[in-house]
């Protein structure tokens, strides 16, 4: 009988994810509203079974309605949510938590009426209305949680493994719906003396149900959904589809504003980041240094050896800035061949030696297609000596660049003028 009930187990949850997850998978042809509905039935009997209908399995007496229905409904609203967003995912959420107690209030109303006997044989049911207690508030508040739980703690898990989509779908589960349980467990314990073994039974039942619903969420995930993504031709990147809607919007925000031929940030993300950087280190009583870079003679370069040959000299040059600045340095493309770079917590001796490290650096590596050097020249100048705004100091830092390129080029103006250094 147990093994029967074991088999039965495993059909339920196979039968509820694969008809869950066609009709979310079809959502954009259906409607996503077939999802939402199919869910708030199942969770209107999930919730009656939940209270009435055990069976015994071979580890406990357990509910289907908890152990498949709701740990699988559980797992819906997680694949809604990665697939949708956060304001999508809401909806089912509030709608489940409004529909309960709507549900619970009515089934209150309900048993005032005094109900007819249609006939000798089919008594009014008004148990089952009975049921419909603070039990179910209880369960309904939990569900509201764990629902939060559940994607809160799939985005974290993000923080620690992004790409392991099964592994964090998984993991997520087997924490919420041991709270689920412990919290549900408790209430049943208290108003109805349900002895603790009841609390074992169903805990494992739901962690078998999170083996079940990760290893199908894994056949969908690389077997039928990455299918489906190739067969469209989608040009974003199949990584791409893993990542949570946040997570694709963090992704998109850090590629815009980035300069197409260098990868540095471009001249807009400069107006808005660089004033901000500045006032944030001033604010904190430290100084910011901001520097100009000009490639020397880089029209011979594209005059000597095309346009082309100009960019991938250009691209090395953005390469080197980037891997010579320290991480709370900002490199950005100001025009053609001109970078400037913004230095927080650096006063100007202190930015002096990086721009002379950063035209060494230049000087040393990058090279024209035929091997002859490529310089540059820097304009150094701090806030708050030459200035408390970004545009003044960058004015500044501009001048001195000038006076870099007629000081001979290869070299770097601050202050008290070219540099000598070394
Ligand atoms: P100087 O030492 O005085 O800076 O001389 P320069 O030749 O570098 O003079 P200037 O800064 O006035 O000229 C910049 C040149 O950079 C002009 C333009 O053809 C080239 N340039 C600007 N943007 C790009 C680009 O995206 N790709 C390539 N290949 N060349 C560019
Ligand atoms: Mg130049
Ligand atoms: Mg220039």
């Amino acid at each position: 009988m147990e093994a029967l009930n074991l088999v039965l187990f495993v059909v339920e949850a196979v039968a509820y994810f694969v008809l869950m997850v066609t009709l979310l998978h079809f959502r954009h042809r259906l409607g996503l509203g077939v999802f939402l509905t199919a869910l708030g039935v199942m969770h209107f009997m999930e919730t009656y079974l939940a209270a009435v209908f055990y069976v015994s399995l071979p580890f406990g007496d357990v509910s289907p309605g908890s152990s498949v229905f709701f740990s699988g409904k559980l797992m819906m609203i997680l694949m809604l949510y990665l697939w949708e967003d956060a304001a999508t995912v809401r909806q089912p959420i509030y709608g489940l938590f409004l529909g309960n107690l709507l549900t619970v209030g009515i089934a209150w109303v309900l048993q005032l009426h005094q109900p007819l006997q249609l006939s000798s044989n089919h008594m009014p049911d008004v148990d089952f209305l009975k049921e419909m207690g603070w039990l179910m508030i209880w369960g309904t508040a939990l569900l509201y949680v764990d629902s939060l739980g559940i994607i809160l703690l799939y985005e974290k898990l993000g923080d620690f493994f992004r790409r392991r989509v099964v592994l964090r779908f998984m993991i997520s589960g087997f924490v919420l719906l041991t709270f689920d349980q412990i919290g549900f467990f408790a209430a049943l314990h208290y108003f109805l003396d349900v002895p603790v073994a009841v609390f074992w039974g169903g805990w494992k039942a739901k962690m078998l149900s999170v083996c079940l619903y990760g290893a199908m969420f894994a056949i969908y995930e690389y077997r039928i959904r990455r299918l489906g993504a190739d067969a469209a031709a989608r040009s974003i990147s199949d990584v791409f589809g893993d990542l949570t809607f946040r997570e694709r919007y963090n992704d998109l925000l850090e590629r815009t504003g980035r300069d197409m031929l260098t990868g540095v940030y471009d001249r807009t993300r400069m107006e808005l980041e660089a004033p901000l950087m500045l006032r944030e280190a001033l604010r904190q009583g430290l100084s910011a240094t901001v520097l100009i870079i000009d490639a020397d003679h880089f029209k011979d370069v594209n005059d000597g050896y095309g346009h082309l040959q100009g960019d991938v000299v250009l691209k090395s040059i953005a390469a080197r800035l980037g891997t010579t600045l320290r991480s709370s340095d900002r490199i950005f493309r100001f025009g053609g061949e001109e970078f400037v770079a913004v230095c927080p917590g650096t006063n100007h001796e202190e930015g002096l030696l990086l721009a002379e490290r950063l035209r060494w650096t230049i000087a040393t590596s990058v090279k024209t297609p035929d091997d002859s050097p490529v310089t540059v020249s820097i304009g150094v100048a701090t806030a708050d000596e030459d200035g408390t705004s970004f545009t003044t100091v960058l004015s500044a830092a501009d001048s001195r660049l000038y006076a870099a390129k007629k000081s001979g080029r290869n070299c770097i103006v601050g202050r008290s003028g070219v540099v000598k250094l070394g």
